[in-house]
């Protein structure tokens, strides 16, 4: 393992370490990013994205556009940690952080440094894809056991990147968490979608991983599904991995931690374990955690840093969301200010002020379907943004 202070440079952020390869062949066509180890201890995303380029190196099939594998946290990678300062999963909200560039400061947290130096890795290969279409599939790994799954906010061109993906598919993390690397691409127009394929340390996920890798290829129009090396057994992994699971899923509950809580899983759940309203699921700080409702668990917490000490999903039926393509493209969310309790925000021209103690109940249902994603409450208020579709 390597000196922290080693991969440090004087002269600033090294660029070749942290853009791991890349492949083209000239034909236009999207840039898609594979970043992996954003958590530092779950290196298998990148060694799932350097399988990807040294096939593709190999086979040299017919490609449109370009792939790079960028690796995310390089000091917390180096330490086999999730982070060492801060979650570098949670700091791509737009306003707290100086822009890109520059080497590390003398006391500021090792993952502002590391943020800048990844940030100005998008920044040039995106202004060298100027015009075309950009997209990133995040790499993860968890520790808990379960299926695969995708992350994405619910945009329609992001969903058809992840309905590429033969995994379960869910909706609304990121309205739980600030900041994570796909809010980054989001507020750019670009797709992006996060991926979970298992638990850290395990062969099966590296595999799965490099399995999605090119399914994600594939649904961005760089090569052809058919043109994918050993396609019907990739295909066959991910769907028995995730037989009898939703295709889609909503975030309902995430279970939050605070610095210091003392918080203990109950033992051997897995990621999909369904679970009744009521059942006893994790202690913290002594007292109980529940579960609110009846759902899926999802990437229950058995590691001593993090966050987020489990979520609670629920089955979206497929009908809501073919509902919600025709909604948008029909630009129905012009008429949302005449709902009861709901106005435009003076401000900010693509958000909404909602009134909770005025909307109708099925309020917040209607907006997720028309693309709008809950920010911070603001009094005793809701805020809603939409993306850009
Ligand atoms: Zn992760």
């Amino acid at each position: 393992m390597r000196d922290f202070d080693d991969r440090r440079p004087a002269g600033g952020p090294a660029l070749g370490e942290r853009r791991i390869g890349a492949f083209e062949k000239g034909r236009s066509g999207p840039l898609v990013f594979l970043v992996g180890g954003v958590h530092g201890n779950e290196p298998e995303g990148l060694e799932a994205g350097r399988r990807v380029l040294a096939r593709l190196a190999r086979d040299d099939p017919p490609f449109r556009g370009r792939v790079v594998l960028v690796a995310g946290n390089l000091t917390a990678l180096a330490r086999g940690r999730r982070f060492v300062d801060l979650d570098l999963n949670r700091m791509w909200t737009e306003t707290s952080y100086p822009p890109p560039g520059g080497a590390p400061r003398p006391g500021e947290p090792v993952e502002f440094w590391e943020r800048r130096a990844l940030a100005e890795v998008f920044a040039e290969e995106c202004r060298a894809a100027e015009g075309r279409r950009i997209a990133c599939l995040d790499l993860h790994s968890c520790s808990s056991e379960g299926a695969p799954f995708a992350c994405m906010g619910d945009t329609i061109r992001n969903r058809r990147l992840a309905f590429a993906l033969p995994i379960p598919v869910l909706l609304g993390l990121e309205e739980t968490l600030d900041g994570t690397l796909l809010d980054h691409f989001y507020v750019r127009g670009h797709v992006a979608v996060a991926v979970e394929g298992g638990r850290s340390g395990l062969p099966s996920t590296v595999e799965r991983l490099e399995d999605l890798c090119w399914f994600a290829l594939a649904g961005m129009g760089c090569l052809e599904t058919s043109a994918i090396p050993g396609l019907e057994e990739r295909r066959a992994r991910l769907t028995e991995a995730c037989a009898g699971l939703p295709r889609v899923l909503e975030i309902r509950y995430r279970e939050a931690l605070e610095p210091g809580d003392r918080f203990e899983m109950g033992s051997g759940f897995r990621t999909f374990d369904r679970v009744e309203r009521g059942r006893l699921l994790a202690r913290k700080n002594g007292g109980e955690c529940r579960a609110p409702e009846d759902g899926y668990l999802l990437l229950p917490l058995y590691q001593g840093q993090g966050n987020d000490g489990f979520f609670l999903g629920r089955r979206v039926r497929p009908f809501w969301l073919r509902v919600s393509a025709i909604l948008r493209r029909l630009r129905v969310f012009k008429m949302l200010p005449l709902l009861p309790g709901v106005r435009r925000d003076p401000d900010r021209p693509r958000s909404l002020v909602v009134d909770p103690a005025v909307a109708r109940w099925r309020t917040i249902e209607i907006l997720h379907l028309l693309g709008y994603r809950k920010e911070r409450p603001r009094g005793g208020l809701l805020v809603f943004s939409r993306r850009p579709d």
